[in-house]
């Protein structure tokens, strides 16, 4: 499985300002800047976006994406997302008002995007991967991923308070090649960390220790303005599997 981390600034300094992932060309997970992905042909080649939740780094780009995309006909992308991201794509994004409703637009011969509920634990197969959602602890409601294809499963863990599900889940999966896991503020600003429900690297440590196994872990959602002391803390764990996500990598697993 191939699995890139795509790059929101330009020019690219690191940072992680927005947030999508994109497994083997064609299913993206979040679509933070899924819209901003160059040359657009890269857009097209999308057939599933994933959104973990509401917030706007994990959804920010969609409309422009939808916009890059669009051609008339009955073909279109398809949005997955538990019910309370979908309520919040259609009423705070797609409300005439910060975009035109794409929804409304949509018709059965010439559709924007369709909008699929995702279940909790059930799994849903696109473009010959599995995709399960799992819940996580967040502000809102919001699912991590755990997705495989014949020969990988990598786990996409972001936002999140500490949490024990998706541990239990990834604890017995077998071929578990990584985990994209958030680590958003230093331990400094565990307060801030508390109160947006967010890992610092002291709570990434132990919620590795609940999964218990040998794979690789990549830090993701390094807040920028704090991504040098989140570096260093990282690496203070000396955790050896561990490393910091880079933008714009593509990842073999
Ligand atoms: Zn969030
Ligand atoms: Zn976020």
């Amino acid at each position: 499985m191939k699995v890139e981390i795509l790059g929101s600034a330009s020019p690219d300094d690191g940072g992680q300002f927005l947030i999508s992932y994109l497994c083997n060309d064609q299913v993206a997970i979040d679509a933070g800047c899924l819209g901003l992905l160059t040359p657009v042909s890269r857009q097209l080649a999308v057939n599933h976006v994933f959104l973990s939740h509401s917030h706007i780094d994990h959804t920010g780009s969609l409309p422009i994406f939808l916009d890059n995309i669009f051609a008339p006909g009955p073909d279109c992308v398809q949005i997955h997302g538990i019910p309370d991201t979908l309520d919040s794509v259609r009423g705070d994004l797609f409300n005439d008002r910060l975009w035109p409703d794409f929804v409304r637009l949509s018709q059965p011969t010439n559709r924007f995007l369709e909008l699929l509920p995702l279940e909790v634990e059930r799994p849903v197969v696109a473009d010959g991967l599995t995709v399960l959602p799992v819940e996580l602890r967040h502000v809102v409601p919001t699912v991590g991923f755990i997705v495989s294809d014949a020969n990988a499963t990598v786990a996409f863990v972001s936002d999140t308070l500490p949490s024990d599900r998706i541990w239990e889940l990834l604890r017995a999966v077998k071929n578990l090649k990584a985990v994209f896991l958030e680590a958003s503020f230093p331990n400094s600003m565990d307060w801030l960390a508390e109160a947006s429900a967010h890992l610092t690297p002291r709570t990434f440590a132990s919620e590795l220790k609940k999964l218990n196994r040998e794979v690789d872990v990549i830090a993701v959602h390094l807040k920028p303005r704090y991504r040098q002391t989140l570096i260093q803390e990282l690496t203070e764990l000396k955790l050896p599997r561990v490393s910091v996500g880079e933008i714009g990598r593509v990842y073999h697993f």
